[in-house]
C-alpha cells in the first residue's frame, strides 16, 4: 500500500470533534437561568460533578449543576474509555512518602475506583457498553519488558492484581504489531464508551431533581457567614455547600486549585471504518492497550469494532487537532504499518488535570470541595471520587477516602500556565527513546 501524505490523512467527512460525540451528541438542554438560591452548587458537569450531584440531590439536597459549556464538554465525554486503578505511583514510593499504612490505603482506593464503577453502571442499568476486557501494557523496550515481569512477580502483599506476563514470542495473540518487546495483561482493566456513560449518568442526575444549567460559567464566589454566593452572567445563586469539579478546566475562579493542577492537552483520533477481519488482527481479544513510555500511546478498537482509536502526546505544547492528527497517525502506523494507508474519521483533544505528587485530591478548601487532579486516568477515579465528595457533603462517614489530608502541593511561581511542560515532555521523550 503506498503511504498517504499528511494532506490526504483525513477522511472527506472528517471532525474535529470527539469520535463518541457523533453517536451521543453534547445534550439540548433547556436554556434556564440558575436559581437564586440553592443547598448545594457544583461547578463541573463531568463525572466528578455528576457523581457527587447524584449523592447530594438524592440526599434530598437541592443540587444546582454549572458548566461554563455544554454538559459534559470537558474530558469526561472526550477520554479513551480505558478504565484502570488509575493510581500512578508504585506501593514503594506511597510507602516512602506516607508510610506503607497509608500506601496500602491509597493503593486499594485505586482498586475501589474500579470496582466501582463496574458496579454503578450495573446497578444504575447504564447501557454503555461496559465490559472486563483486559489491558495490554506493552513494553516499548527490553528492559521494559524485564521490569513489567518482574513486577508480576513482586506484587505487594494483600495488593497483588490478576495478571499475567505476555512475552514477545507470544505477543501476536494479544496485539497485531512486533513493535513492542512483550507486556503484561492486567485482567480487570475495563473499557466504556465514555460520553455514553456520561449521558446515562446526567440522565439519572436530572431524575434525582438536581437542575443542570449548561452555558453558564461561576465567574466569582464570596463567603457571606455560613453561605456562598456564586456569581454567573445569569444570577447569583445563594448556597450552603459548593463543590469545584473543573479538574483540567480549572481556571481563575479558584486559584488555590489552579496553583495546584497541571492541565496537559491528551489527543486521540479515530480511524475510517475499517474491514472487521483487520480489526480482529490488530486487537484480537478487544482489549485496552497502552505501552511503558512515559509519553504513553493509549488505544483501542471502538465499541462496534470498526475504528481504531489512537491517543497520546505528540507535540511539546498545545497543538490544534488538525495538526496532532497527522502526528498520532504516524505513531500509530509505526505500531500498525497496516493502517498507514487508513484516513483519520476524527481527531480532538481534551484537558487532563496532573498533579505534582502525581495523585488526585480531594478535600475542602475556604470551605469549598473539591475533587481533582487524576493525572490522565480519572474514567473510573472521577468516578468514585466525586461519589465519595458528594457523600461528604452530605457528612456521611463513608465520604471518608485513603487521599483526604494529603497535601496538596504547589511550586513557587507557578499560577496555573505549565511553562515546563515543553522541556519536561521533551525530557520524558529522550528518555522513551534512550530506554529503546
Ligand atoms: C483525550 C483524553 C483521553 C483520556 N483518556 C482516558 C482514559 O482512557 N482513561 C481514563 O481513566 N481517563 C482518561 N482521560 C481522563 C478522564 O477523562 C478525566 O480524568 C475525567 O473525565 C475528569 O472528569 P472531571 O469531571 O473531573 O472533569 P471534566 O470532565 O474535564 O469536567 C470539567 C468541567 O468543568 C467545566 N468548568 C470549568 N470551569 C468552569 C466554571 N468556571 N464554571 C462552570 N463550569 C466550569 C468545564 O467546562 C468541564 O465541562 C482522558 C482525558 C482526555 C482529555
Amino acid at each position: 500500500m503506498t503511504k498517504t501524505m499528511p494532506s490526504d490523512l483525513f477522511a472527506s467527512d472528517f471532525k474535529a470533534a470527539p469520535y463518541w460525540w457523533d453517536e451521543v451528541p453534547r445534550p439540548d438542554l433547556p436554556r434556564v437561568d440558575p436559581p437564586a438560591q440553592a443547598e448545594v452548587v457544583i461547578v463541573g458537569s463531568g463525572y466528578t460533578g455528576l457523581q457527587a450531584a447524584l449523592q447530594t440531590a438524592r440526599g434530598g439536597r437541592h443540587t444546582v449543576v454549572l458548566d461554563a459549556e455544554a454538559a459534559g464538554f470537558g474530558c469526561s465525554t472526550r477520554n479513551g474509555g480505558q478504565i484502570s486503578t488509575s493510581v500512578k505511583p508504585g506501593f514503594d514510593e506511597l510507602a516512602r512518602r506516607h508510610g506503607r499504612e497509608r500506601a496500602f490505603a491509597i493503593m486499594q482506593e485505586g482498586r475501589n475506583s474500579l470496582r466501582y464503577i463496574g458496579d454503578f453502571v450495573r446497578d444504575e442499568q447504564i447501557d454503555c457498553d461496559f465490559g472486563v476486557v483486559g489491558r495490554f501494557h506493552a513494553a516499548h523496550a527490553p528492559g521494559r519488558y524485564e521490569e513489567l515481569a518482574r513486577s508480576v512477580g513482586t506484587q505487594p502483599k494483600g495488593l497483588e492484581v490478576a495478571c499475567h506476563v505476555v512475552p514477545r514470542a507470544e505477543q501476536r495473540s494479544e496485539i497485531g504489531s512486533d513493535l513492542y518487546h512483550g507486556g503484561v495483561v492486567y485482567e480487570s482493566h475495563a473499557s466504556i464508551n465514555p460520553a455514553r456513560y456520561h449521558q446515562g449518568l446526567l440522565q439519572r442526575v436530572v431524575a434525582a431533581g438536581a437542575e443542570l444549567v449548561p452555558h453558564c460559567p461561576a465567574t466569582g464566589i464570596e463567603r457571606i457567614g455560613q453561605d456562598f454566593l456564586v456569581q454567573t452572567p445569569r444570577g447569583t445563586i445563594r448556597t450552603r455547600e459548593v463543590v469545584i469539579a473543573t479538574n483540567g478546566y480549572t481556571g481563575p475562579l479558584t486559584g488555590w486549585l489552579r496553583r495546584r493542577v497541571i492541565p496537559i492537552g491528551s489527543y486521540v483520533i479515530a480511524t475510517e471504518a475499517l474491514e472487521p477481519e483487520l480489526v480482529d488482527k490488530l486487537i484480537p481479544k478487544n482489549r485496552i492497550v497502552s505501552d511503558t513510555r512515559k509519553v504513553v500511546y493509549y488505544y483501542r478498537a471502538s465499541p462496534d469494532r470498526r475504528h481504531i482509536l489512537f491517543g497520546g502526546r505528540v507535540s511539546l505544547s498545545e497543538i490544534d487537532p488538525r495538526r496532532s492528527g497527522p502526528l498520532l497517525h504516524g505513531a500509530m502506523s509505526r505500531i500498525f504499518p497496516e493502517l498507514a494507508g487508513r484516513k483519520i474519521s476524527h481527531s480532538w483533544c481534551g484537558f487532563v488535570a496532573y498533579s505534582f505528587d502525581e495523585l488526585m485530591h480531594i478535600g475542602r478548601h475556604e470551605g469549598m470541595h473539591y475533587a481533582m487532579g487524576y493525572c490522565g486516568s480519572g474514567v473510573g477515579m472521577a468516578s468514585y471520587l466525586g461519589m465519595r465528595l458528594g457523600q461528604q457533603v452530605l457528612g456521611l462517614a463513608e465520604g471518608k477516602t485513603a487521599f483526604d489530608g494529603l497535601p496538596f502541593q504547589t511550586r513557587p511561581f507557578y499560577s496555573g500556565n505549565p511553562w515546563f511542560l515543553a522541556p519536561s515532555v521533551l525530557y520524558y521523550s529522550w528518555r522513551d527513546r534512550l530506554a529503546r
